[in-house]
Protein backbone atom coordinates (compact mmCIF):
# COMPACT_ATOMS: atom_id res chain seq x y z
CA UNK A 1 0.00 0.00 0.00
CA UNK A 2 2.88 2.10 0.72
CA UNK A 3 5.96 0.39 -1.07
CA UNK A 4 8.60 2.77 -1.88
CA UNK A 5 7.26 5.58 0.13
CA UNK A 6 9.32 7.40 2.85
CA UNK A 7 7.67 8.27 5.98
CA UNK A 8 9.20 10.45 8.79
CA UNK A 9 7.61 9.90 12.30
CA UNK A 10 7.74 12.46 15.25
CA UNK A 11 7.85 11.01 18.87
CA UNK A 12 8.08 7.09 16.89
CA UNK A 13 9.99 5.85 20.02
CA UNK A 14 6.77 5.00 22.33
CA UNK A 15 3.47 4.76 22.36
CA UNK A 16 1.26 6.08 19.17
CA UNK A 17 4.02 7.17 16.90
CA UNK A 18 5.80 3.48 17.68
CA UNK A 19 2.25 1.91 16.27
CA UNK A 20 2.47 4.36 13.03
CA UNK A 21 6.04 3.62 11.99
CA UNK A 22 5.62 0.04 12.66
CA UNK A 23 1.74 0.66 10.52
CA UNK A 24 3.53 2.02 8.07
CA UNK A 25 6.53 -0.09 7.66
CA UNK A 26 4.45 -3.25 7.47
CA UNK A 27 2.72 -1.33 4.49
CA UNK A 28 5.81 -1.28 2.98
CA UNK A 29 7.04 2.45 3.54
CA UNK A 30 10.54 2.96 4.37
CA UNK A 31 10.49 5.08 8.13
CA UNK A 32 12.56 7.81 9.80
CA UNK A 33 11.69 7.45 13.22
CA UNK A 34 12.11 10.99 15.40
CA UNK A 35 12.78 10.81 19.37
CA UNK A 36 14.13 13.06 22.44
CA UNK A 37 15.12 11.13 24.97
CA UNK A 38 14.49 7.53 24.26
CA UNK A 39 17.40 6.16 21.91
CA UNK A 40 17.43 2.55 22.74
CA UNK A 41 13.17 2.77 22.09
CA UNK A 42 13.70 4.25 18.91
CA UNK A 43 16.62 1.74 18.17
CA UNK A 44 14.60 -0.85 18.93
CA UNK A 45 11.73 0.69 17.16
CA UNK A 46 14.01 0.46 13.83
CA UNK A 47 14.74 -3.06 14.37
CA UNK A 48 11.44 -4.35 14.42
CA UNK A 49 10.46 -2.11 11.47
CA UNK A 50 13.19 -4.04 9.36
CA UNK A 51 12.15 -6.76 10.26
CA UNK A 52 9.32 -6.34 7.86
CA UNK A 53 11.83 -5.68 5.40
CA UNK A 54 11.93 -1.92 5.03
CA UNK A 55 14.75 0.29 5.71
CA UNK A 56 14.26 2.13 9.20
CA UNK A 57 16.54 4.88 10.56
CA UNK A 58 16.36 6.98 13.65
CA UNK A 59 17.11 10.32 14.88
CA UNK A 60 17.57 12.71 18.08
CA UNK A 61 15.85 15.68 17.67
CA UNK A 62 13.99 17.84 20.11
CA UNK A 63 11.36 19.06 17.95
CA UNK A 64 10.65 22.33 19.32
CA UNK A 65 14.01 23.73 18.63
CA UNK A 66 13.34 25.33 14.85
CA UNK A 67 17.67 24.64 14.16
CA UNK A 68 18.15 21.17 15.12
CA UNK A 69 14.76 20.39 12.99
CA UNK A 70 16.07 22.07 10.06
CA UNK A 71 19.32 19.68 10.16
CA UNK A 72 17.65 16.70 10.81
CA UNK A 73 15.31 16.97 8.38
CA UNK A 74 18.23 17.85 5.65
CA UNK A 75 19.72 14.61 7.33
CA UNK A 76 16.78 12.54 6.70
CA UNK A 77 16.38 13.84 3.10
CA UNK A 78 20.06 12.43 2.18
CA UNK A 79 19.57 9.73 4.11
CA UNK A 80 16.04 8.42 2.14
CA UNK A 81 16.66 10.63 -0.81
CA UNK A 82 12.50 11.39 -0.52
CA UNK A 83 9.92 11.88 1.85
CA UNK A 84 6.60 11.49 0.95
CA UNK A 85 4.67 11.23 4.50
CA UNK A 86 5.01 13.67 7.60
CA UNK A 87 3.36 12.34 11.27
CA UNK A 88 3.32 15.19 13.56
CA UNK A 89 3.61 13.14 16.62
CA UNK A 90 5.45 13.84 19.39
CA UNK A 91 3.82 15.21 22.65
CA UNK A 92 4.30 15.81 25.78
CA UNK A 93 1.31 17.16 28.76
CA UNK A 94 2.32 19.16 31.56
CA UNK A 95 -1.19 19.18 33.55
CA UNK A 96 -2.08 22.31 36.07
CA UNK A 97 -5.28 24.37 36.81
CA UNK A 98 -4.97 27.86 35.14
CA UNK A 99 -4.45 29.45 38.44
CA UNK A 100 -1.57 26.77 39.40
CA UNK A 101 -0.33 26.93 35.33
CA UNK A 102 3.61 28.42 34.96
CA UNK A 103 4.64 30.03 32.10
CA UNK A 104 7.25 27.38 31.40
CA UNK A 105 4.74 24.63 31.69
CA UNK A 106 2.51 26.82 29.08
CA UNK A 107 5.31 27.50 26.78
CA UNK A 108 6.75 23.86 27.16
CA UNK A 109 3.47 22.25 25.89
CA UNK A 110 3.37 25.00 22.78
CA UNK A 111 6.75 24.11 22.08
CA UNK A 112 6.16 20.43 21.50
CA UNK A 113 3.22 20.12 20.37
CA UNK A 114 2.49 23.03 18.22
CA UNK A 115 6.01 24.33 17.48
CA UNK A 116 6.64 20.84 16.48
CA UNK A 117 4.49 20.12 14.46
CA UNK A 118 5.28 23.63 12.81
CA UNK A 119 8.69 23.25 12.66
CA UNK A 120 9.15 19.88 10.97
CA UNK A 121 6.22 21.01 8.17
CA UNK A 122 8.07 24.04 7.73
CA UNK A 123 11.63 22.08 6.80
CA UNK A 124 10.31 19.01 5.34
CA UNK A 125 7.22 20.37 2.97
CA UNK A 126 10.07 21.35 0.45
CA UNK A 127 10.66 17.88 0.11
CA UNK A 128 6.82 16.68 0.30
CA UNK A 129 5.76 18.56 -2.45
CA UNK A 130 7.58 16.59 -4.58
CA UNK A 131 6.42 13.68 -3.74
CA UNK A 132 3.28 12.29 -5.90
CA UNK A 133 1.43 11.29 -2.70
CA UNK A 134 2.53 13.98 -0.28
CA UNK A 135 0.83 13.19 3.11
CA UNK A 136 1.17 15.45 6.38
CA UNK A 137 -1.04 13.78 9.17
CA UNK A 138 -1.06 15.90 12.97
CA UNK A 139 -1.77 13.85 15.56
CA UNK A 140 -4.15 16.59 17.67
CA UNK A 141 -5.92 15.60 20.52
CA UNK A 142 -9.99 15.63 21.79
CA UNK A 143 -8.85 18.10 24.23
CA UNK A 144 -8.33 20.28 21.15
CA UNK A 145 -11.93 20.18 20.51
CA UNK A 146 -13.73 20.37 23.62
CA UNK A 147 -11.45 22.08 25.73
CA UNK A 148 -10.38 19.99 29.18
CA UNK A 149 -9.58 21.28 33.03
CA UNK A 150 -6.17 21.19 34.04
CA UNK A 151 -5.23 21.42 30.19
CA UNK A 152 -4.83 25.22 29.19
CA UNK A 153 -2.13 24.41 27.97
CA UNK A 154 -2.19 21.07 25.51
CA UNK A 155 -5.63 22.25 24.83
CA UNK A 156 -4.20 25.56 22.91
CA UNK A 157 -1.56 23.46 21.24
CA UNK A 158 -3.66 20.64 20.20
CA UNK A 159 -6.53 23.22 18.93
CA UNK A 160 -3.36 24.95 17.26
CA UNK A 161 -2.56 22.34 15.75
CA UNK A 162 -6.28 22.17 14.01
CA UNK A 163 -5.47 25.52 12.35
CA UNK A 164 -2.40 24.52 11.53
CA UNK A 165 -4.15 21.45 9.80
CA UNK A 166 -6.53 23.12 7.93
CA UNK A 167 -4.03 26.36 6.45
CA UNK A 168 -1.71 23.42 5.44
CA UNK A 169 -4.46 21.22 3.34
CA UNK A 170 -5.22 24.73 1.72
CA UNK A 171 -1.73 25.89 1.22
CA UNK A 172 -0.48 22.63 0.00
CA UNK A 173 -3.32 21.55 -2.01
CA UNK A 174 -2.17 22.49 -5.52
CA UNK A 175 1.30 20.56 -5.04
CA UNK A 176 -0.98 17.42 -4.69
CA UNK A 177 -0.24 17.02 -0.76
CA UNK A 178 -3.04 16.36 1.61
CA UNK A 179 -2.93 17.10 5.79
CA UNK A 180 -5.27 15.87 7.73
CA UNK A 181 -5.51 15.26 11.49
CA UNK A 182 -6.07 12.70 14.13
CA UNK A 183 -7.96 13.15 17.16
CA UNK A 184 -7.27 10.70 20.07
CA UNK A 185 -9.26 10.36 23.17
CA UNK A 186 -8.03 7.72 25.64
CA UNK A 187 -5.37 5.34 24.19
CA UNK A 188 -3.58 3.23 26.12
CA UNK A 189 0.05 4.58 26.09
CA UNK A 190 2.58 6.11 28.85
CA UNK A 191 1.09 9.42 28.35
CA UNK A 192 -1.78 8.03 30.33
CA UNK A 193 -0.64 5.42 32.38
CA UNK A 194 0.32 7.81 35.24
CA UNK A 195 -3.69 8.87 35.93
CA UNK A 196 -4.80 8.37 38.95
CA UNK A 197 -7.18 5.54 39.35
CA UNK A 198 -10.38 8.01 40.28
CA UNK A 199 -9.28 10.01 37.24
CA UNK A 200 -9.14 7.04 34.68
CA UNK A 201 -12.32 5.23 36.10
CA UNK A 202 -14.13 8.68 35.83
CA UNK A 203 -12.87 8.97 32.22
CA UNK A 204 -13.38 5.29 30.88
CA UNK A 205 -17.42 6.81 31.77
CA UNK A 206 -16.87 9.31 29.83
CA UNK A 207 -16.32 7.02 26.67
CA UNK A 208 -19.39 5.21 25.20
CA UNK A 209 -17.65 2.22 24.16
CA UNK A 210 -16.33 1.73 27.27
CA UNK A 211 -12.93 0.82 27.16
CA UNK A 212 -9.32 2.89 26.20
CA UNK A 213 -8.54 2.94 22.66
CA UNK A 214 -5.43 0.84 21.51
CA UNK A 215 -1.94 2.49 19.94
CA UNK A 216 -2.76 -0.04 16.61
CA UNK A 217 -6.31 1.57 16.60
CA UNK A 218 -4.83 4.57 15.78
CA UNK A 219 -2.26 3.93 13.66
CA UNK A 220 -4.62 2.00 11.08
CA UNK A 221 -6.37 5.31 10.99
CA UNK A 222 -2.56 6.84 10.10
CA UNK A 223 -2.05 3.88 7.65
CA UNK A 224 -5.17 4.73 5.69
CA UNK A 225 -4.69 8.50 5.62
CA UNK A 226 -1.50 7.68 4.09
CA UNK A 227 -2.47 5.65 1.25
CA UNK A 228 -3.74 6.32 -2.03
CA UNK A 229 -7.49 5.44 -0.89
CA UNK A 230 -7.32 8.66 1.23
CA UNK A 231 -6.37 11.07 -1.76
CA UNK A 232 -9.07 13.45 -1.78
CA UNK A 233 -9.40 13.77 2.04
CA UNK A 234 -8.00 17.22 3.26
CA UNK A 235 -8.07 19.70 5.95
CA UNK A 236 -9.90 17.04 7.92
CA UNK A 237 -10.47 16.44 12.01
CA UNK A 238 -11.28 12.67 12.55
CA UNK A 239 -11.87 11.81 15.69
CA UNK A 240 -10.45 8.12 16.99
CA UNK A 241 -12.36 8.28 20.87
CA UNK A 242 -14.78 5.56 21.51
CA UNK A 243 -17.73 8.18 20.72
CA UNK A 244 -16.07 10.33 24.28
CA UNK A 245 -17.06 13.61 22.17
CA UNK A 246 -20.21 12.52 20.61
P1 LIG B 1 3.98 8.92 24.74
O1 LIG B 1 3.75 7.46 24.85
O2 LIG B 1 4.28 9.72 25.96
O3 LIG B 1 5.12 9.16 23.63
C1 LIG B 1 5.52 10.47 23.33
C2 LIG B 1 6.51 10.44 22.19
O4 LIG B 1 6.86 11.80 21.88
C3 LIG B 1 7.80 9.71 22.53
O5 LIG B 1 8.23 8.99 21.40
C4 LIG B 1 8.76 10.84 22.86
O6 LIG B 1 10.11 10.52 22.56
C5 LIG B 1 8.28 11.92 21.91
N1 LIG B 1 8.68 13.26 22.34
C6 LIG B 1 8.30 13.91 23.47
N2 LIG B 1 8.90 15.11 23.53
C7 LIG B 1 9.65 15.23 22.41
C8 LIG B 1 10.50 16.24 21.88
N3 LIG B 1 10.70 17.40 22.54
N4 LIG B 1 11.12 16.02 20.71
C9 LIG B 1 10.95 14.85 20.05
N5 LIG B 1 10.17 13.84 20.48
C10 LIG B 1 9.53 14.04 21.65
O7 LIG B 1 2.70 9.65 24.07
P2 LIG B 1 1.50 9.06 23.20
O8 LIG B 1 0.39 8.80 24.11
O9 LIG B 1 1.98 8.03 22.28
O10 LIG B 1 1.12 10.39 22.40
C11 LIG B 1 1.48 10.59 21.04
C12 LIG B 1 0.71 11.80 20.53
O11 LIG B 1 -0.70 11.53 20.65
C13 LIG B 1 0.97 13.06 21.32
O12 LIG B 1 1.00 14.18 20.45
C14 LIG B 1 -0.23 13.16 22.24
O13 LIG B 1 -0.50 14.47 22.63
C15 LIG B 1 -1.31 12.59 21.35
N6 LIG B 1 -2.46 12.07 22.08
C16 LIG B 1 -2.34 11.04 22.95
C17 LIG B 1 -3.46 10.59 23.63
C18 LIG B 1 -3.44 9.44 24.61
O14 LIG B 1 -4.46 9.17 25.24
N7 LIG B 1 -2.33 8.73 24.76
C19 LIG B 1 -4.71 11.22 23.42
C20 LIG B 1 -4.79 12.27 22.53
C21 LIG B 1 -3.66 12.69 21.85
P3 LIG B 1 11.21 10.19 23.72
O15 LIG B 1 10.64 9.10 24.55
O16 LIG B 1 12.40 9.78 22.95
O17 LIG B 1 11.41 11.44 24.46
Amino acid sequence: MLNGRTAVVTGGSRGIGRAVALGFAGNGANVAVVYNGGAEAADTVCREAESLGIRALNYKCDVSDFASVKAVCERIYADFGRVDILVNNAGITKDNLLLKMSEAEFDGVLGVNLKGAFNFSKHLSRYIIKSPCGRIINVSSVSGITGNPGQTNYSSAKAGMLGLTKTLAKELASRGVTCNAIAPGFIDTDMTKGMPQAVFEQAIKNVPLRRMGNPDEVAALASFLASDAAAYITGEVIRIDGGMCI
